[in-house]
């Protein structure tokens, strides 16, 4: 469920026209609904109101700062992966102690950063990891709160790219080596043991795959208490997928019916990390059609937005549902490719897709494009980042601008002997 829609024949994002947007700040440019974020988010914190449980948003779908702030102030946590991600979370007012930090590369600075910020734990992925933080709680005088992020070697059908929870995957620790990392977890001085994570992959439209994999880690969570050590929390990850073309993924409800009664008989308090399910389906990609053109084997509609302003079509060959912000009245409908103006053969936002005729000036929505969609785009072709715009009712606010060509050099500098030299 998302708000935007037509009013008429014109698409709206809540009570805000999407041509009137265009028109104020430009194409290409990314619009949220406010209204669709808080129902997400709240359909997935009241789901779980039966158990003691934090939702943190994995804030690597959708970073910008008031999209946290609104979060935020629904009580929402993050899910964290970098220094940067935790900087934000902070800045939009995110308490430390619903803040959660996983990832298999967490450098010196950024460890250093997140005790000093006192977080609520890091989600732990490697021995070498837990040797680092030991190393580094100790000589800042603090003790990390830890949980190991546990590998359950289920298939969650997805995509492989954003598949993280089989054997063969970089992210977490195998279920068969868990015990003993947990052992050496607990035996060193300057870590509390206090969870086990897990995160299976994103985009999941079944809830199998999370109750198999929160059956393993609850059995492995009876034998740590069993062996002394007091587990107190069970975060399992992110995953839910959305409605991108059909797919009928399960509702947070569905979720947490199949889940809360497993996690209830352990008396642990739960974590959820959900990103896509909240955002995607709160923003689109506002983008405007340049030229058509004709080849012997098909037409390309040719748009301002770009693989750098949304790159899931060309990294996941992923389907994003393309409307006409326009409807109009003639039916008649071509098989093209939506196509950006990089200079990739793999720039499409969509290929082989039938949509009504379309002409220079058009206004096309990229839908379910709130979540990995700012957040991975790029500066590629150097060409300035889109803007965001938040609507709440018949508000609209710019939440972050249009890049300028200065902000595409900042930080570079020509040396001086370069400098001092007439081309
Ligand atoms: C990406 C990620 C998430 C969020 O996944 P969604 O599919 O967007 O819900 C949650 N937890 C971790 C550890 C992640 O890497």
């Amino acid at each position: 469920m998302h708000h935007f829609h037509y009013h008429g024949d014109e698409l709206y994002c809540e009570d805000v026209s999407l041509k009137h947007i265009a028109q104020t700040v430009g194409t290409p440019c990314y619009v949220y609904s406010y209204q669709t974020l808080v129902r997400h988010f709240r359909a997935v914190d009241q789901a779980f109101q039966s158990i003691p449980h934090l939702v943190a948003f994995a804030v690597k779908a959708n970073s910008n700062l008031a999209i946290l702030r609104l979060l935020a102030l629904e009580g929402s946590g993050a899910d964290i992966v970098s220094g940067g991600e935790l900087y934000r979370a902070l800045r939009a007012g995110i308490s430390p102690k619903k803040i959660v930090f996983a990832g298999v590369g967490k450098s010196r600075p950024e460890i250093e950063y997140a005790l000093k910020s006192d977080i609520l734990m890091f989600n732990v992925e490697s021995s070498s990891e837990l040797r680092q933080i030991d190393r580094l709680a100790g000589s800042l005088g603090t003790r990390a709160r830890v949980a190991l992020r546990v590998n359950p070697d289920i298939d969650p059908k997805t995509h492989p790219y954003i598949s993280t929870g089989l054997k063969k995957s970089k992210f977490g620790i195998g279920a068969d080596r868990a015990l003993d990392e947990f052992k050496l977890a607990s035996s060193l001085p300057n870590i509390e043991v206090v969870g086990v994570h897990k995160h299976i992959g994103s985009q999941l439209t079944d809830v199998s795959p999370f109750v198999e994999a929160l059956k393993k880690i609850l059995g492995l969570i009876e034998q740590l208490r069993a062996s002394g050590l007091d587990i107190q929390y069970v975060n399992i990850g992110g995953g839910l997928g959305i409605t991108y073309a059909d797919e009928k993924p399960p509702l947070p409800q569905d979720l947490a019916s199949a889940i809360a009664p497993l996690v209830r008989s352990l008396k642990c308090r739960l974590i959820l990390e959900p990103g896509r399910v909240i955002a995607g389906n709160a923003g689109i990609l506002l983008t405007q059609v340049l030229y058509t053109k004709d080849t012997e084997s098909k037409r390309f509609v040719i748009v301002d937005a770009a693989m750098n302003d949304l790159l899931r079509p060309s990294l996941y060959d992923a389907y994003h549902e393309i409307l006409h912000v326009q409807r109009r009245a003639e039916t008649q409908t071509r098989r093209v490719d939506v196509v950006g103006p990089i200079c990739e053969s793999g720039d499409f936002l969509a290929k082989d897709r039938t949509l009504p005729d379309s002409h220079p000036g058009d206004l096309l929505a990229v839908m379910s494009a709130g979540a990995y969609g700012f957040t991975m785009s790029s500066n590629y072709n150097s060409r300035p980042r889109a803007p965001e715009v938040l609507v709440r009712g018949n508000e609209m606010y710019v939440i972050r601008a249009r890049e300028q060509y200065e902000d595409l050099v900042r930080g570079e500098v020509i040396p001086e002997f370069l400098a001092k030299l007439e081309p």
